[in-house]
């Protein structure tokens, strides 16, 4: 693949628009970067929003301050103000939705699987495909993540990959233009905080420092007719196992300290 230029900007008698998708991860971020230094065409950033309830974001707080930083940052470095689109589903609406067909008709649907995690697939990409349509998008996929190269086509371009920009490298980029978003503070992966994919350790944090979040795990926990893990590992698991190892830990700060 080589450099994008403006070629087909017209499709249908209607004007093509060049659309960044940003999540705020360093690899959509550092995409930014590279379109302005290779001159790639641009008309527009958007984020989809996704909200945890009707008034808890799927992101964490400093994320949320984070987000408000950084379009500052774009907006005066790219000249384009970030598009945020709230979708009016929230994820615990979903979660609630009940099967009306199948097996499983009127069980609601729960946590979401691994393989086909509808949180993905109703929540959060029917808004960009929307806007997608009809238009180029580009996505933030580094150059050495080719188990995800399958997502590229014609239209879903990746900047990073048309200009072999490692993982490594588009972090470097966000920290020198201090766009490092505080998610790689404490773990390698950003996403949801309900997120079903997150490593244990994450899981144990958000117990610790967002208690009436784990609260709400919890509850959904109760409710859900499939398990949060799929090896049938509950939340109420790792609430015991958490707890269990949070009390040893303050036991051997108790026997430190005598
Ligand atoms: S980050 Fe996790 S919970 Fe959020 S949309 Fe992606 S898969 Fe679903």
């Amino acid at each position: 693949m080589g450099i994008i230029t403006r070629g087909a900007e017209r499709k249908g008698g209607k004007e093509l628009q060049y659309i960044a998708s940003l999540s705020y991860g360093k690899d959509s971020i550092a995409m930014l970067e590279v379109i302005k230094q290779h001159n790639m065409p641009l008309d527009r950033i958007v984020h989809v929003e996704i909200m945890a309830t009707d008034t808890i974001p799927a992101d964490l707080p400093p994320m949320m301050e984070f987000k408000k930083k950084a379009d500052k940052i774009i907006k005066e470095r790219y000249g384009i103000e970030v598009e945020h689109i709230h979708n009016k589903e929230t994820y615990e609406h979903h979660f609630y939705r009940r099967y009306m067909r199948g097996k499983r008709v009127g069980l609601i649907y729960g946590f979401p699987s691994i393989r086909a995690p509808w949180c993905n697939s109703d929540v959060k990409i029917p808004e960009l495909k929307k806007l997608n349509r009809n238009n180029i998008a580009y996505i933030g996929i580094a150059a050495d993540e080719p188990n995800r190269f399958h997502n590229l086509t014609e239209r879903k371009i990746s900047p990073l990959v048309e200009c072999g920009v490692s993982e490594t490298e588009a972090r470097k980029i966000c920290e020198e233009l201090d766009l490092l978003s505080p998610i790689y503070a404490h773990s390698a992966r950003g996403g949801c905080w309900f997120c079903h994919n997150q490593p244990i350790a994450q899981l144990h944090l958000l117990r610790k420092q967002y208690p009436e979040y784990w609260a709400l795990m919890l509850k959904w926990d109760n409710d859900s007719p499939v398990t949060f893990k799929p090896n049938g590992t509950t939340v109420h698991d790792f609430e015991q196992r958490f707890a269990f190892e949070d009390a040893q830990i303050t036991l051997f700060e108790k026997e430190e300290n005598t």
